[in-house]
């Protein structure tokens, strides 16, 4: 008898070990780890991942039977299954929600599964196909027998699956047809038919390199191959006619070829090492720290391909890559139709065709965001993470990963490199650095030697007091003297931690969220008060609720705002707006991209989502209209967000021929990491964030660990932190450290109580076996309304 080890979906009944199943007659040798299964759970059935298979079982009562099959394949490759497992045990969560997070989006939620297949196999099985080439898949229809008969099939590629959105339309199916021949029949057929069928011989040379897959007819004839030979090759019985589904585009645009360019020393040093890595399978991790505007992207796209030259494939991460189209668009101009591409901004079903290209092996080159490390690429050979510091790396809901992390656990898999690049690295990275645990490549000079650009910084203390407007005098005129020269300008506004209010001049009444502990946000557009963390919303009083005055005001500016001013100052201006008001509708981020890239427009202004990557030759002046508004979080990183978001921006200004400038406005002229982003002295930096973050125990000297725990009432919140945080000073060491339980900064969200505890420490023995202790009890807790979450390494403190 083969038994099944799943791990089962059964909320708030979690658990990591698998239960055993045993998998039915039919079902018997095709079923496989990586698959999805339904299988009974008490009174009910659930969907469970199998991890593994065995023959024997300790369970000595008499095991259930899997019910039915979800996938008829794995959709979970061997190495990631062995991820999940890790990744469980270093977040602390359970196995089934690492499984999870795996797949994209699309084969999580509702979907149908079709059956797609050749005129061959569905007359030969008309009990299955009933004659059609396109079935659905519905586990409960088929009984075992015929799901044992659709297995063998599919391993036997006679069967294709697909997966589709339930409320997705319909996909695009079209005509193909595949190769029946082997290499010797091609070969032979080669040399009997007559050299004046051009267009036949030139189907059997493209059979011969293009065995496995269906070709697409509309391809195939853009190689010159006509139909009446596709019908003849049928006849022969060369090809067998199918159809495919027509993969969605997810590029917007086709790009022109590019080729390598040629290195200046820093970059070649740079590229040599890590192909020497990729070459000896040495698994290094290499912090490639280079200044804006040194040429990182070249070194990472050679590296690429001297992987790809060794047969290996390459894995390249960015940070939210719809902000960075510009980068994509390089890639892809150097790997053309190699290259997947994986982001938020893609509709399920352009991810889901990506992700099939790449569990195909058809991708060699995988382009991502954050989940792009999960993608189930085999036998990689290198691993990037561009802009390594970027917060957006860190998963913030179960399981909270790090993407560098498990970017390094796959490189060990593999035993390849990683490079984690950047031109302002998280402490951790840097200091790892310094202890030798990574090898530092530095590029301190920008490319072709261009200057940095000068940047100043303006009191706006002292302008405030001359004047409300929003663009100092000294910015104001730099504009006017850039607009006057048909050079480019960038504005960026730090939305992080600001937003535009109401309150009342008379007594000070600022309105607030009726579920959160937070002040409600103007929205101009729709004319209400919104919040943004439980997403109430309500009309804009005109009358103060408290006191019955009428002078409410408002205060604080928005982006849309922010345009106004700068279009009436500067009404010559053609002027880009980048929020996420304009760039909500799919492909409007980069047609603004496009626009300000052909320099029709003189200004982009926008939030934190300029700063990044962008690389315009024209750009002259970058604007900073309010640098430390991020300062004042009770945060131990503020510091290093602001200098790294001053430094990135900077970055932006004068990466050509033209000496670029920066003007930095704050209300805290003196604070070390605006003096410093001032000086884009990145070393001193470093030196000085590091001693303030040993004096107060913080990472990367200290190893940190957050619980949070909510629940509808605060009394049942705290009592319940309290037991965890007594829990926790009774089993580990006194050497680590335990703060809290304490109200967390915005202690109301949604009507729930939030409560932390951090925990510090350097080593600590106990660690894991009690937080595993707790992950384990917080589902009887969770049964009662607690919800209880554990954050290894977390980005904040709040
Ligand atoms: P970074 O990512 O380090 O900020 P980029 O990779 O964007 O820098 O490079 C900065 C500029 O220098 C880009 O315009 C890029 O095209 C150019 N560049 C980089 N390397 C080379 C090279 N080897 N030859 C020619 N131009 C280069
Ligand atoms: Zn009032
Ligand atoms: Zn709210």
């Amino acid at each position: 008898m083969q038994i099944a080890q799943v791990i089962v979906d059964v909320p708030t009944r979690q658990t990591n070990e698998p239960y055993s199943y045993e998998i039915p007659a039919n079902f018997d040798g095709q079923v496989q780890p990586g698959m999805r299964v339904q299988v009974p759970f008490g009174p009910r059935k659930v969907t469970g991942f199998i991890v593994g298979l065995t023959d024997h079982s300790d369970f000595d009562g008499k095991l259930k039977k899997i019910s039915g099959l979800v996938d008829l394949s794995p959709v979970i490759t061997p190495e990631l299954l062995k991820l999940s497992e890790w990744l469980a045990g270093q977040t602390f969560s359970f196995k089934i929600s690492c499984l999870q997070t795996m797949l994209p989006g699309g084969m999580r939620t509702k979907f149908k599964k079709k059956l797609l297949t050749d005129n061959q196999t569905k007359a030969a099985y008309p009990e299955i196909f009933h004659g059609e080439n396109e079935i659905n898949y519905d586990q409960q229809k088929f009984d075992n027998q015929t799901i044992g008969k659709i297995l063998t099939l599919r391993k036997a590629d006679k069967i294709k699956v697909h997966y589709e959105l339930s409320n997705h339309s319909k996909p695009m199916l079209v005509k193909a047809f595949q190769s029946k021949l082997t290499p010797t029949q091609i070969d032979e057929a080669l040399a009997t038919i007559s050299k004046r069928f051009v267009s036949q011989s030139r189907l059997l040379q493209i059979l011969k390199d293009q065995r496995d897959l269906p070709l697409q007819q509309a391809w195939l004839s853009k190689k010159g191959v006509t139909s009446t030979t596709l019908e003849t090759a049928v006849k022969r019985g060369w090809v067998d006619e199918t159809r495919v589904r027509r993969i969605r585009n997810p590029f917007l645009q086709p790009v022109k070829k590019s080729y390598p360019l040629a290195l200046n020393d820093d970059q070649q040093s740079a590229v040599d090492r890590i192909n020497r890595a990729i070459e000896n399978q040495a698994n290094t991790t290499f912090l490639l720290e280079g200044v804006t505007g040194s040429g990182k992207t070249e070194v990472y796209l050679q590296a690429m391909a001297h992987a790809l030259k060794t047969g290996k494939t390459a894995l390249m991460l960015v940070p939210e890559i719809t902000l960075t189209p510009q980068i994509v668009g390089r890639i892809r101009s150097r790997f053309g139709d190699q290259v997947a591409m994986l982001h938020s901004a893609m509709s399920s079903g352009e991810r889901y065709d990506e992700w099939q290209r790449i569990n195909d092996g058809q991708a060699k080159v995988v382009v991502g965001v954050r989940s792009a490390i999960f993608a189930p690429l085999e036998n990689i050979g290198l691993i990037i993470m561009d802009e390594e510091h970027d917060s957006s790396y860190k998963q913030t809901e179960t399981p909270r990963y790090q993407t560098r992390d498990v970017a390094k656990w796959r490189a060990a898999y593999n035993h390849c490199p990683v490079v984690l690049g950047s031109a302002t690295p998280s402490l951790e990275s840097r200091a790892r650095a310094m202890k030798g645990v990574y090898e530092l490549i530095l590029l301190p000079h920008r490319f072709n030697n261009h200057a940095l650009p000068h940047v100043s910084i303006v009191d706006m203390k002292d302008e405030m007091a001359r004047s409300r407007n929003i663009l100092s005098k000294k910015l104001a005129d730099l504009v006017d003297d850039r607009l006057a020269k048909h050079e480019q300008i960038i504005l960026l506004l730090n939305r992080r931690g600001y937003s535009s209010f109401i309150m009342c001049r008379d007594c000070g009444y600022v309105p607030q969220c009726p579920n959160c502990d937070i002040s409600l946000t103007m929205h101009k557009d729709t004319h209400t008060l919104n919040c943004h963390l439980c997403g109430h919303k309500e009309p804009i009083p005109v009358v103060c609720p408290k006191c019955h005055s009428k002078r409410i005001r408002h205060y604080g500016i928005g982006s849309q705002q922010l345009e106004e001013q700068v279009k009436e100052m500067f009404p010559k201006a053609r002027v880009l707006r980048m929020d996420v008001d304009t760039t909500r509708k799919k492909g409007s981020h980069e047609a603004i991209i496009n626009k300000f890239g052909a320099h029709q427009a003189d200004i982009l202004l926008g939030t934190q989502m300029i700063a990044k990557g962008l690389d315009f030759p024209e750009v002259t002046l970058v604007g900073v209209l309010n640098a430390d508004s991020a300062l004042q979080f009770p945060d131990f990183r503020s510091s290093e967000r602001t200098f790294q978001l001053l430094t990135q921006v900077s970055g932006r200004s004068g990466r050509a021929d033209k000496q670029g400038e920066v003007v930095i406005q704050t209300f805290n002229p003196d604070h070390y990491a605006i003096q410093l982003a001032k000086t884009q002295d990145y070393e001193k930096f470093y030196q000085t964030e590091m001693q303030i973050r040993h004096i107060g125990k913080y990472p990367p000297y200290y190893f940190t660990v957050k619980i949070t725990g909510s629940s509808p009432s605060e009394k049942q919140t705290a009592y319940e932190m309290h037991q965890i945080a007594h829990f926790l000073r009774r089993y580990l060491t006194n050497q680590a450290i335990i703060l809290g339980p304490t109200p967390k900064t915005i202690k109301r969200i949604n009507n729930r109580y939030f409560y932390q505890i951090i925990i510090k420490y350097r080593q600590e023995p106990h660690l894991k076996d009690v937080l595993d202790k707790i992950l384990t009890t917080s589902q009887t807790k969770e049964r009662k309304g607690l919800l209880i979450s554990i954050d290894n390494e977390p980005l904040d403190f709040m």
